[in-house]
């Protein structure tokens, strides 16, 4: 396809998709309550100090506790801020500290709840219904992760079934929106189920693969059968690279199994940080063509960039390897982007759905696309609850496919997940906080190679 005609259609996805952005979002950063992330976007010392603080509220007995702990990291930022000065000096008192406290988690309560859609599946159901109506599909995901005992495996999968069966119950009920629920392969389940191997095992460790592999099979064998019957779509997620060999294999062996040819629909995660992402698809399309071949539903593969950079970064550091994943974030981008044209045109073989909240990664994949003679029918966008939530709007406005990834659980379990998408947002390098500096839209459209410069 021609590079030029590609990057014209972009800027015009690129351009109508951020005039459709509700305007007093266009910068979703810069919303009141986003003031604790700007401020740690700016300082890195007070960005790891509050790291610190959010990983141990869940272990907090009381807000004096809370208190304690709040100042204790903040006493180790060198010159803090002027709202942080304030701060320490109420923790100085034990009334002071007891209100310190109490502002302290509502904070993490209030910014924790922009994620999280709900403390159960029954909980999350009238969200999950409204977003539907709005035109929005969505995934559920339990939080909770990396399980250490037999005993918190087998919850995890028992919370799963029970997600699957309420969602889908509730789901009967919703009404009709056909853009969400048929493609050219066929029907799109209503509900759909987000999970991670890591939960479903405590034995996945990267020195016996097989072993995790074995036992986190027994669990998605009856989460798939679940699925299945219920007629719905389990998506599973990818994690950090020591499990994604074992995670892969896993996914496509049991999938490839005769019980499940004619169902259920099913997914899995590649990401583009990986410098070895290009062979893992390699791997992917040679399935599809062969052992996965003939499947009722094709495989979907969610496209990402990767959550768990700085871990890869500091684990292969740690052990004097390179780093598994790129290290300039142009090259992820441009990956990205390569990827996405490959998966683009395995159509029909695989689903296709696109995960960014990078206007250029989105507005690429709908360029691609439309240039390669798609109605938009059979892509899928996706974004994350409480960071793509003007975006998803915005897609709906183009008559296209969005799905939101809805975590559902409680903020101690959510902690782990809470942290990775601040380490996320806080990074000078993430689109979402070069778009709330007010980078022009030009620039935040302009190709990988460029944006690297600036
Ligand atoms: C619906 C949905 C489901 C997801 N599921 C998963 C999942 O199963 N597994 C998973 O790992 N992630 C998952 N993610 C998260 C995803 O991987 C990204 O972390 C997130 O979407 C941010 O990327 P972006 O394209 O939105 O933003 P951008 O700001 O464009 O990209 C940020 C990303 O770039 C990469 N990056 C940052 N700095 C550098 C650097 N210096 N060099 C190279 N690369 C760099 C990182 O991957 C970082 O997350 C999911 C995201 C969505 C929207």
């Amino acid at each position: 396809m021609e590079h030029t005609r590609l990057e014209s259609e972009l800027f015009d996805v690129g351009r109508r998709l951020h005039a459709a952005l509700p305007a007093a979002t266009r910068n979703p950063l810069k919303a009141a309550d986003d003031k604790a992330m700007e401020l740690a976007s700016q300082d890195a010392e007070l960005k790891a100090a509050l790291f610190r603080f959010v990983d141990v509220v869940p272990a907090c007995r009381s807000l004096d506790d809370l208190a304690r702990h709040l100042t204790g990291f903040l006493g180790e930022v060198e010159t803090p801020p002027p709202p942080v000065a304030v701060a320490m000096k109420m923790g100085n008192t034990r009334a002071g500290r007891t209100a310190l406290g109490a502002a302290a988690a509502a904070g993490v309560k209030h910014m924790a709840h922009r994620f999280i859609v709900g403390e159960s599946p029954r909980a999350a159901l009238g969200t999950l219904r409204e977003l539907w109506k709005d035109g929005v599909a969505t995934s559920v995901d339990l939080l909770g992760e990396a399980t250490v005992t037999q005993a918190e495996a087998q919850r995890y999968a028992a919370r799963c079934t029970e997600a699957l069966e309420t969602v889908a119950a509730a789901a009967r009920d919703w009404p009709e929106r056909p853009a969400l629920e048929r493609d050219s392969a066929g029907v799109l389940p209503r509900a759909n189920l987000s999970v991670k191997v890591s939960a479903l095992t405590p034995l996945l460790r990267p020195d016996a693969p097989d072993r995790g592999k074995r036992d986190a099979a027994d669990r998605l064998r009856g989460l798939l059968h679940r699925t299945r019957d219920l007629g719905a779509h389990l998506h599973i997620d990818m994690e950090s690279l020591d499990s994604r060999d074992a995670v892969l294999e896993l996914v496509l062996e049991l999938l490839a199994e005769e019980e499940f040819r004619a169902g259920p629909s099913a997914g899995m995660v590649l990401q583009a940080y990986l410098r070895d992402s290009p062979q893992t698809l390699d791997t992917v399309l040679d399935w599809a063509a062969g052992a996965g071949a003939g499947r009722a539903h094709p495989l979907t593969v969610r496209l990402v960039k990767g959550a768990y950079w700085d871990h890869e970064v500091v684990e292969a550091a740690q052990h004097g390897w390179s780093a598994p994943v790129f290290e300039v974030k142009a090259d992820s981008d441009r990956n990205f982007e390569r990827l996405t044209q490959r998966l683009l045109d395995a159509r029909p073989a695989l689903r296709v759905a696109i995960a960014s909240h990078n206007l250029r990664s989105i507005a690429h994949a709908i360029a691609y696309d439309r240039l390669s003679g798609g109605m938009g029918a059979d892509l899928e966008l996706q974004v994350l609850r409480g960071l793509g939530d003007p975006l998803q709007h915005a897609i709906v406005a183009q008559g296209l496919r969005v799905r939101t990834y809805c975590p559902v659980g409680d903020l101690v379990a959510g902690m782990a997940y809470l942290v990775r998408r601040l380490l996320e947002n806080t990074s000078n390098e993430s689109f979402l906080a070069e778009q709330a500096k007010g980078v022009p839209l030009e620039q935040l459209l302009a190709p990988p190679a460029v944006a690297a410069g600036r």
